[in-house]
């Protein structure tokens, strides 16, 4: 019987050939036609061998196939409601630009643009020029480099500043960020001898100075973004290490990560340093990420002394790091609004996000309450409590932001199954789980009806 009924479905061609792909013939390649042909075959087969189904109707085959074409045509990255109250959410794309970054963005990739062409003269332009005057004037540098991101910004500035030579670095700031950026590795693949000095707690002026040699090329300081040690520590200051260095013209880099513009404190935010700060301690190179506290698209600056960065602007590997036109201009347009720091926890999305007040939140998350309370149904318990938000992307580990969420909890299903009913909703709802609940932490939604799920995630609830 299950032979019979194998043997009776169509080929492939066949399958294809039928009048009701006409019209997709024509708007579809045969290639993708045949692929969803085949994927729909390969289902109803399974259908049949598991005695799930005894006959499949010709109109259902063809169904399938529709259906796999919009499946292979759908889009991969779609928008998520960001509900996890982390602003800088590495695994969703980091910060979120600023409608005029957006709008940048729009015109470099829809329209040419003079991105390598002097407008005055028509001659061949430099690319970095499009953001070199805002980063200089908001950090106080001399000249600047733009790369992919700020684990190669770190890498071209060894390489060139001390290929094949000694890098000096304190054995308490031989960090990992997350996604295997490792320093220690990325000082070997630059060409560089790592040379540890002091110790995981506590490192004195003398480690550096008698680390020193003739082969020492670089003294690298690195900001301990994503933790914090206490206890019986220390460690040597950027201006001391300037001092050190000066003393026998040894360059020191500064890898400060997150790359506060302007002090965050001025917004009751922790003091992160500033990069304008690094570079007036005397930092020859500074370098920062563009998506963390930044507010931009992903790219690694790095700022400091004009010889310097000209060397790091020659070292062929500028030309495999360099910045593309998309994230020159979103990141240009970010600039810019530092240029009007008063407005910026308006214009700058991050800033706004870890600037917007508990109340703020709290009546967001009233709303969301409701509104979710109507949407589940009665098995569902919706309330909303006091919680803290994280910042995200290795900034500011050690400051958590007091926030609103929407506790949700269910009789039967679990919180961890609650997150993936919300993930399963279109668009996809991230939230978070903690102490037996699932949670929707308001701090990062613009909108509380962003939170409300279809009716797709009642149903499936029910039905668990
Ligand atoms: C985040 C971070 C990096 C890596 O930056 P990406 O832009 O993610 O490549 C390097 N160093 C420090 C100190 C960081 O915080």
């Amino acid at each position: 019987m299950k032979n019979r009924l194998l043997r009776e479905l169509p080929s492939v061609d066949e399958l294809i050939r039928n009048p009701a792909f006409r019209e997709a013939s024509s708007q579809y390649s045969r290639a993708l036609l045949t692929e969803a042909a085949r994927i729909a075959l390969a289902e109803v087969r399974g259908l049949i061998l598991s005695g799930e189904r005894e006959e499949v109707p010709a109109d259902e085959i063809t169904g399938l196939v529709f259906s796999n074409i919009k499946a292979i045509l759908r889009p991969r990255m779609v928008k998520v409601i960001n509900a996890t109250g982390t602003v800088l959410h590495t695994n969703m794309g980091r910060a979120v630009l600023s409608p005029e970054a957006v709008e940048a963005l729009q015109l470099a990739a829809g329209f040419n643009t003079n991105l390598e062409i002097d407008l005055r003269t028509g001659d061949r332009g430099v690319r970095d020029s499009l953001v070199e005057d805002h980063l200089k004037r908001l950090t106080g540098a001399e000249a600047v480099s733009v790369v992919n991101n700020n684990a190669a910004a770190v890498f071209i500035a060894l390489n060139t500043l001390a290929e094949g030579k000694e890098v000096i670095i304190s054995r308490g700031e031989i960090i990992e960020i997350g996604g295997s950026f490792r320093l220690h590795e990325i000082i070997k693949k630059s060409g560089c001898v790592l040379k540890e000095v002091g110790t995981t707690n506590r490192t004195h002026p003398a480690d550096y100075e008698k680390a020193m040699t003739d082969q020492t090329a670089v003294i690298f300081k690195a900001h301990k973004s994503n933790f914090s040690v206490s206890g019986f520590t220390s460690e040597v200051g950027l201006k001391e290490l300037v001092e050190i260095g000066r003393k026998r013209g040894v360059p020191v880099i500064e890898d400060l990560g997150s790359g506060a513009l302007l002090d965050l404190s001025a917004w009751g935010l922790p003091k992160e340093t500033v990069v304008g700060e690094s570079v007036s301690a005397g930092a020859d190179c500074v370098t920062f990420s563009g998506d963390k506290l930044l507010g931009g698209p992903q790219a690694g600056l790095i700022v400091g002394r004009a010889a310097l960065i000209n060397r790091i602007n020659s070292n062929p590997l500028k030309r495999a790091l360099r910045a593309d036109k998309l994230t020159l201009s979103a990141l240009e347009a970010t600039l810019r609004l530092y240029l009007n720091p008063e407005s910026l926890p308006k214009t700058l999305p991050v800033l706004r996000y870890m600037t917007r007040g508990v109340l703020e939140i709290d009546a967001a998350a009233r709303k969301a309450g409701e509104l979710l309370k109507a949407a589940l149904g009665k098995d569902f318990a919706v309330i909303v409590e006091d919680s803290e938000s994280v910042v995200g992307g290795g900034s500011l580990p050690e400051h958590n932001l007091p926030t609103k969420v929407v506790a949700i909890t269910h009789k039967t299903i679990t919180p961890g199954k609650i997150f993936r009913l919300f993930l399963d909703n279109n668009p996809p709802i991230m939230g978070r789980v903690g102490s037996d609940k699932f949670m929707l932490d308001l701090r990062t939604v613009e909108d509380p009806r962003d939170l409300i799920p279809g009716t797709a995630l009642k149903t499936a609830a029910g039905k668990m």
